[in-house]
């Protein structure tokens, strides 16, 4: 990356226009429209061709143009209308502020990622753009969110598509002083620098950036700077650039680093240092080491501070995949935690917490399990994720029933103002009235068929322009000089039925699942009176020259004479294209291997725009499919192995296009409407936006996650964390006091000899407790339906109480008794257990101790 060093020479704005650098260096334009608009009015040309980046835009217009504008009564009355909006907008109460009761006062959001705008690429997918999405909304409901993240000199890289149909990555390396972007400066004009010290005498320094995302703070930290040497500085080269060290480090200056940033930014901006910390994926987990040795330096032991820090960490897991986990050597962890990078603090500890449990997964150290054992609140991210979550992490928590894993879900959602089309917006603006289109009522008579199709038509003809544009310039940078071949112009149709599909291109989830039958794809394709167009776009990870074949697969495909006008591959998906992309489509197509979509966000953004969604039931769509909104493409799980499955899947899939989306599509009345599909998209549009909508999701997080992290945060660090070392030494006494419980046996009586409902189960279990006393456990009766095999369903839980004499009892088994009765008729079973059992734990699995009955 030593290639030309290029930098950014700010316009200067006259007097009169100066609020406009206000508004382009919050990012709340990237989502408000008005404020869009305002600068759209400067120069429309240019700002299409700068991609919609206020600061961009200022650095390219023409001089007289501002003088022209500065002149302008009218639009200098906007830009100030504007400006007052962004500070009513920063400073008023929102739903956050009218919270009844304890609600966190900083809650610090770490992520490896955040996609905010295309003009601020530091996102690879999915998971930075929930990030970003999050915070947007966050901002919306006036939550005290700050974001910590790096700032990657290239970002993710930019993606081109050879003549043979191969994937070119190449990283173009951005300048800070071009993006919304600032140093996050002391009062005397200085730089903040965090250090982190490594092995071997190094020190690795960091700057922070700072932007402003609406109300929330984004903090990203950044190596390239000259206290480093050359290797140093290239720590944050670019987003999951290298393996191994690099990554390593890149983790340790986001969780360590962040951490310190943080605090520095809290001082500077006078705000309350944060009580809660969420970690959006493992890669930030080692921020709960920094915050250990923060509370080592006040005095508490390692076990007490881990409580404290549990306690306010939220940790959110993303992906059912083995591979989408951090994995390190436990030798090169070691290493790191044994230099003065924490002091205070053990390396033993530091691996104990990344130890997997499994036979194989000795000398490696895992960013999941460190993320679940230093966060008690963890999270998936739709109900069959949090399903899998369980049963993938169960070994942490051994004995407990797979649902009483302590990992919840909270579904995804995303920021609908960035991800509905302006002309949705203005047509529920027109029509419906209220801005907000996840609350409109999309089945109101206001709104005519016509109206709603015609907003749909646009979009889609928007889409096909903008292919047919990239595809151009595409073909022209790898021909400079050369005239496109006309073909181009004429790709895609914006009468026909369009599907899309844009995506990561991990192997599971098959981007060319469609090519499975070519000639029945070819026939859908160039169906004489019905066809169907496919715009397909994604990136493979640099290293994964298997999701890069099958891009060239596609490619391939896409480029025959035949087909090459109905099926196109755009190339360099980004949240720009994005955009575009999801509102044109008709129909949005998702085909990976159940269960292995955590959650998929893109289907959600498609449906906001009244696109219908045609997928495996997996992630969002196994819990929101309803019939109406779109189609599930069964899943052959019990298919004897992936040839068979990817075949019986396949045909499903060409089925449900052929037989049931193409004649729905096309089947119209005498005024040319669809009015079944259209039927199907207010459907859609009323029932799913307000659910997939990212103030959903945030709320949920607020009032699920955070509000009770903060809670219980506070409860243990009173007094000096007073409740905190109680409970580190009160798990001490019970962890080595636990070889020693057991249930010595279980006594029942009162049930007829022939069960009826209504009968009463009383039970006496005889308990040994070692050196315990009966306070310290719960002995529960866990009882419920029972089928064939061992697992009981619906099951309920009902403590024992200990019998009277328990206190004198010492040494021999206590006694503790329970009633329970038969309410319902059928199979039903029960088993005995003792689990620990303190105010202050989050719940009896906690620990992950457990005695049962034999
Ligand atoms: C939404 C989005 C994604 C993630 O989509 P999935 O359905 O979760 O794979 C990836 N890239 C971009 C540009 C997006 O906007």
């Amino acid at each position: 990356m030593k290639a030309i060093r290029k930098f950014t020479v700010r316009a200067v704005l006259p007097e009169p226009l100066a609020a406009l650098e206000e508004l382009a260096g919050n990012l709340r334009w990237s989502w408000h429209e008005p404020t869009r608009e305002l600068f759209a009015h400067i120069a429309p040309e240019i700002w299409r061709e700068v991609g919609h980046d206020p600061i961009a835009l200022l650095g390219e217009v023409e001089p007289a143009r501002l003088s022209e504008l500065a002149a302008d009564g009218g639009y200098v009355d906007w830009v100030s209308h504007q400006r007052d909006e962004l500070r009513a907008y920063l400073e008023q109460p929102r739903w956050y502020q009218s919270l009844d009761g304890t609600a966190p006062g900083t809650i610090a959001y770490f992520s490896p990622e955040f996609g905010i705008a295309a003009a601020l690429p530091q996102y690879s997918g999915g998971l930075g753009i929930l990030a970003g999405d999050h915070l947007k909304s966050a901002s919306d409901l006036g939550v005290p969110l700050v974001g910590v993240g790096l700032f990657y000199r290239a970002g993710y890289f930019s993606q081109a598509i050879s003549p043979d149909g191969w994937q070119l990555e190449s990283y173009p390396v951005l300048d800070p002083d071009g993006l919304p972007l600032a140093i996050l400066r002391r009062p005397d004009g200085s730089p903040v620098q965090v250090t982190l010290a490594l092995p071997d005498d190094r020190t690795l320094h960091a700057r922070v950036w700072q932007a402003a995302v609406g109300r929330v703070r984004l903090l990203l930290l950044d190596t390239d700077i000259p206290d480093n040497g050359d290797e140093l500085r290239l720590v944050t080269d670019r987003l999951y650039g290298g393996g191994g060290e690099h990554r390593l480090l890149q983790e340790l200056l986001l969780g360590v680093g962040g951490v310190r940033a943080v605090k520095a930014w809290a001082e500077l901006a006078g705000a309350s240092e944060p009580e809660v910390f969420h970690t959006n994926e493992g890669h930030a987990g080692f921020l709960g080491l920094e915050r250990i040795a923060d509370l080592i330096g006040d005095g508490l032991s390692f076990a007490e501070a881990l409580e404290v820090v549990r306690a306010g960490t939220v940790f959110t897991t993303h992906t059912p995949v083995a591979a989408g986990i951090d994995r390190f050597e436990a030798s090169l962890v070691e290493r790191y935690f044994s230099a003065d990078l924490l002091p205070g603090v053990a390396a033993a500890d530091v691996l104990a917490l990344g130890a997997e449990t499994s036979a194989d997964g000795a000398g490696v150290f895992n960013m999941a399990y460190m993320g679940l054992r230093l966060g008690r609140h963890a999270n998936g991210v739709s109900k069959l994720h949090g399903e899998v979550s369980r049963a993938m992490f169960r070994d942490l928590w051994p004995g407990f029933d797979v649902e009483e894993v302590p990992i919840t879900s909270i579904t995804n959602g995303v920021h609908a103002p960035t991800w509905t089309d302006s002309a949705l917006r203005s047509l529920a603006r027109a029509q419906l009235g209220g801005s907000d289109t996840t609350a409109a009522d999309w089945n109101s008579a206001q709104l005519g068929d016509d109206e709603l199709w015609s907003v749909r038509n646009d979009m889609r003809r928007q889409l096909v322009l903008d292919a047919r544009e990239r595809t151009t310039k595409a073909w022209q940078k790898q021909n400079p000089g050369g005239i496109a071949p006309g073909w181009m112009g004429e790709i895609l149709d914006p009468a026909v039925l369009t599907i899309g599909f844009a995506r990561r291109v991990p192997t599971y989830k098959r981007l060319t699942l469609m090519l499975h039958d070519q000639e029945r794809l070819r026939g859908l394709l160039l169906h004489p009176t019905r066809p169907v167009q496919i715009v397909i776009a994604g990136k493979s990870h640099p290293a994964d020259d298997e999701g890069k074949r099958l891009i060239q697969q596609l490619v391939r495909f896409a480029a025959e004479p035949e087909v090459r006008e109905r099926i196109v591959f755009l190339p360099d998906y980004d949240i720009a294209m994005a955009q575009l992309l999801y509102p044109g489509t008709d129909v949005w197509l998702n085909n990976p291997l159940r269960p292995l979509e955590a959650c998929g966000t893109s289907g959600m953004k498609a449906a906001l725009n009244g696109v219908l969604n045609l997928s495996i039931l997996d992630g969002w769509w196994s819990e929101y499919f309803d019939g109406e909104n779109g189609w599930a493409i069964p899943s052959a799980d019990s298919a004897g192995d992936a040839a068979e499955r990817d075949k019986l899947e396949a045909e499903s899939l060409y089925d449900l296009i052929e037989h049931q989306i193409v004649p729905r599509f096309y089947e119209r009345d005498h005024d040319g409407l669809p009015v079944r599909w259209l039927q199907s998209i207010r459907h859609t549009l009323a029932t799913l936006s307000p659910e997939l909508s990212a103030d959903r999701m945030v709320r949920e997080y607020v009032q699920r996650m955070y509000r009770p992290a903060g809670d219980a945060e506070a409860l243990l660090s009173a007094n000096h964390y007073e409740a905190a070392r109680a409970l580190a030494a009160w798990k001490a006494r019970v962890v080595a006091a636990w070889p020693g419980v057991s249930v010595a046996h279980v006594e029942s009586g009162g049930v007829t000899a022939v069960p009826q409902v209504g009968d009463e189960l009383h039970l006496r279990a005889h308990v040994n407790l070692g050196s315990l006393v009966p306070d310290d456990v719960a002995v529960e009766v866990v009882y419920g339906r029972s089928h064939n095999g061992d697992d009981l369903r619906e099951v309920e839980i009902r403590e024992l109480e200990p019998s009277a004499e328990a206190a004198a009892s010492e040494g021999k088994p206590v006694l503790f008794t329970g009633t329970v009765e038969l309410a319902r008729a059928g199979g039903f079973g029960y088993t005995v257990r003792v689990v620990p059992k303190n105010a202050l734990l989050a719940g009896s699995a906690e620990m992950g101790l457990i005695a049962v009955a034999s």
